[in-house]
């Protein structure tokens, strides 16, 4: 494992800085600590199959207050407006990523069909609906635009409705740029488990 190395290499990110760890390791978020950061939140994500994985955050050390430090800096505030889904409460702790399969209708192995089935309540007709009239109206892969273009289900339906959804993990990660500002705070950044693993020591 080379934690270790990609944390020392973290811990140089300038105060405030957001990192957001994509990993199956639950120890990841003891390891943070333990290396000086704040930690954040954990954000559980459901795949098709039925597969979790968890998205750490974390958040170097601030140097006054987190206001000061956004002045300064632009960091340490998380862009919450940026990843909130319709009004729904932020933050959520559950993600959804969808089954390749998925289209106007939500494949057997969708993680919002299984997490629909345990809550006891099915969407009227299972729609799935785009905000995005693409080329691909209708289908929600190659919607195009984010998870913005992620409707969910209508006025009736299961728990999954209440969660983000993305098509894949690819969009996932967008959402989670935009959540810790690594689109404009440039030491913000996501590390990836593969790359967690890549780091050389
Ligand atoms: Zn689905």
């Amino acid at each position: 494992m080379n934690i270790t190395g990609r944390w020392a290499e973290a811990s140089r990110f300038a105060a405030g800085s957001h990192i957001a760890v994509f990993s199956h390791d639950p120890d990841i978020a003891a390891i943070g600590r333990l290396l000086g950061f704040e930690f954040r939140d954990t954000i559980l994500v459901l795949h098709p199959g039925p597969r979790t994985s968890f998205i750490f955050l974390f958040r170097a050390p601030v140097a006054g207050s987190v206001a000061e430090q956004v002045l300064q800096t632009g960091t340490g505030g998380l862009h919450i407006g940026a990843s909130r889904i319709g009004g729904l409460r932020w933050p959520t702790n559950l993600v959804l990523v969808h089954s390749q399969t998925c289209g106007t209708v939500c494949a057997s192995e969708c993680p919002a069909v299984t997490l629909d089935r345990q809550s006891g309540e099915r969407p009227a007709g299972g729609a799935i609906t785009t905000s995005n009239q693409g080329p691909a109206a209708g289908s929600y892969h190659g919607g195009g635009s984010g998870a913005s273009a992620w409707s969910g289900y209508g006025d009736a339906g299961g728990a999954s409705r209440f969660y983000p959804s993305f098509k894949d993990v690819e969009e996932l990660a967008s959402w989670v740029a935009r959540l810790i500002g690594a689109d404009c705070a440039p030491h913000s950044t996501i590390v990836t488990s593969q790359q967690v693993h890549d780091i050389p020591t």
